[in-house]
């Protein structure tokens, strides 16, 4: 991430000068108006650490492994390179074969709780109470994947990484607590 918040705010608030439309989909997506101009999501990333998306095994129908770079088979990945799946109009796959987590961004299912990613635009000009909102309608869903799915598409990413990257949600969506859902 690198620069501070408020650096990201200045910057999303000067190309978004208006609010974009956000909204939960019962399919597993957040229709997210803020992606078409800000793109991070799926184009070249400012890390080449790669960024881990697992698909679920109804994804990994013939020929798949040519629409993304995989760490194994059922891992794909995004790095400095961006997504193998991205095009000049967007992702060129059908919302059916993309990873659950590209539905999900900026929100991150992350060793059973939800996460939300910090600088992404939709997050920092929007009320906090919104983005928990949305948060939690998204928690619902993922609540309707059994156990192995949901360990399966989870990041466990690094304390300091949640830390630097993510806000906590306090949304369980598996684990030692139990399923534990707020919404508004
Ligand atoms: S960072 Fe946020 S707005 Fe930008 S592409 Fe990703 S989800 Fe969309
Ligand atoms: S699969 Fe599609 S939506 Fe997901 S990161 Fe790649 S290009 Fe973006």
């Amino acid at each position: 991430m690198g620069k501070p918040l408020e650096e990201y705010l200045e910057y999303w608030r000067h190309i978004f000068r208006r609010r974009r439309a956000l909204r939960w989909q019962e399919e597993g997506w957040l229709y997210n108006g803020y992606c078409r101009l800000c793109r991070y999501c799926c184009g070249p990333q400012d890390s080449d650490e790669p960024f881990p998306m697992r698909l679920l095994p109804e994804q990994m129908v013939p020929g798949y492994e040519k629409n993304f770079f995989l760490l194994d088979a059922s891992t794909a990945f995004l790095d400095a390179r961006g997504c193998r799946a991205v095009s000049g109009k967007g992702c060129r796959l059908p919302r059916a074969l993309r990873p659950v987590s590209c539905g999900l961004f900026p929100f991150v299912l992350n060793a059973g709780g939800l996460y939300v990613y910090k600088t992404c635009p939709a997050v920092l000009l929007n009320p906090f109470q919104r983005i928990f909102s949305l948060g939690g309608q998204a928690a619902r869903w993922l609540t309707r994947l059994d156990r192995e799915r949901l360990e399966g598409i989870a990041l466990n990413l690094p304390t300091a990484v949640l830390a630097e990257k993510y806000i906590s949600l306090n949304l369980r969506i598996y684990g030692s607590w139990g399923v534990s859902i707020r919404t508004e």
